[in-house]
């Protein structure tokens, strides 16, 4: 699933793409992903509106137009949004294809069909859910060691648990809570409530640190996720901890185990991570 360093990057490669752009034709081959308003509304409506600017908010992506609405996507596990400079064949994961005036278009393709698009003035973003409980950006002031320290005081759940919770950080998953964990040196099992602040603030630090380092890489590829150009990250090749059990801890040459945390597949060192 994309996390936040492959949601960014999209965010990065749009925003480079589409500020300006007048949207056309909405061609639609899957309505089941288009949550608000109806397939039909948004195929009337959204032609003739323009972009200005594209933001992200945790694992979303909000594509703000001229007249204060929003075209919020989140791509979920195999979402994929592609830029066409040229006419842009459809296959059977196609479902959507934005068309430009100027004959460019933006697609969205999803193999596993679990991504969510929505359309709605910027005042209304409280109806989304997800998107309206988030907790604070990792990178924005609010989110801190001691921030991490208080939320981890007061929960019963596991370190991992926690760090996957979106109402707590927003846009970490699977992959980076695992690599954050490791050169945090703290067990993804490990109750929330026993770290102490010492700990948080290296776990603060590990999860700045990694998500920094996967964006400049341009986030993951183990399977489906591309950028706006179709091309993959090249963070799977940085991993130190994520999916590389049974080979030797780049830290202490122990083997990396797999288990299970949070109902999550989680790889750790048993040896450096306490
Ligand atoms: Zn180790």
């Amino acid at each position: 699933m994309p996390e936040l360093p492959e949601v960014e990057t999209i965010r990065r490669d749009l925003a480079a793409l589409l500020g300006g752009r007048i949207f056309a034709e909405v061609e639609i081959y899957y309505s089941g992903s288009i949550k608000i308003p109806t397939a039909t509304r948004l195929q009337q409506e959204l032609p003739g509106r323009k972009i200005t600017t594209i933001n992200r908010r945790g694992k979303y992506l909000l594509i703000h137009l001229h007249d204060d609405t929003v075209l919020v996507i989140h791509l979920r596990m195999t979402g994929q949004l592609l830029f066409c400079e040229h006419n842009y064949s459809p296959d059977k994961h196609t479902h959507m294809v934005f068309h430009f005036r100027d004959g460019t278009a933006l697609v969205f393709h999803d193999v596993r069909k679990f991504g969510t698009i929505y359309w709605l003035p910027a005042h209304a973003l409280g109806q989304i859910k997800g998107l309206s409980t988030l907790g604070p950006e990792p990178f924005s002031p609010e989110f801190n060691a001691d921030y991490l320290f208080a939320q981890a005081k007061r929960r019963k759940t596991s370190i991992k648990a926690l760090l996957l919770k979106q109402e707590v950080i927003a846009g970490l998953g699977n992959i980076y809570a695992d690599e954050a964990l490791y050169r945090a040196g703290i067990r993804p099992d490990r109750p929330a409530s026993t770290l102490n602040l010492e700990e948080c603030k290296k776990l603060y630090q590990s999860i700045c640190e990694v998500l920094n380092e996967a964006i400049y890489w341009r986030g993951t590829t183990m399977s489906d996720y591309r950028d706006a150009a179709g091309g993959r990250g090249a963070f799977q090749n940085h991993l130190q901890v994520y999916k590389q059990n049974d080979k030797p801890c780049l830290r202490c040459g122990q083997k990396i185990h797999r288990t299970v945390v949070a109902g999550r597949g989680t790889y750790f060192c048993p040896s450096c991570q306490k």
